[in-house]
């Protein structure tokens, strides 16, 4: 039952990425220090506002604002 329902999730998700490159790696920069902590995914359909997360920061040792940025 339960693969039945995985497997048609997948292959939704391969028709999309097959027509167009819609899912973009980001990376999350923490507001404070501008360093990049985290990398995510991000579907430029259904997710088109900037990602303003509060990531824990190594850095700063608390919680802090995390913004997308671009890799690269
Ligand atoms: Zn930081």
């Amino acid at each position: 039952m339960r693969g039945g329902l995985l497997e048609s999730g997948a292959a939704k998700g391969l028709n999309m990425a097959g027509k167009k490159q819609t899912v973009e790696i980001i990376a999350l920069q923490c507001t404070e220090c501008k360093r990049r902590n985290y990398t995510t995914t991000k579907n430029r359909k259904t997710m088109q506002e900037k990602l303003e997360l509060m990531k824990y920061c190594k850095w700063d040792h608390k919680h802090t604002l995390h913004r997308e940025t671009k890799v690269k």
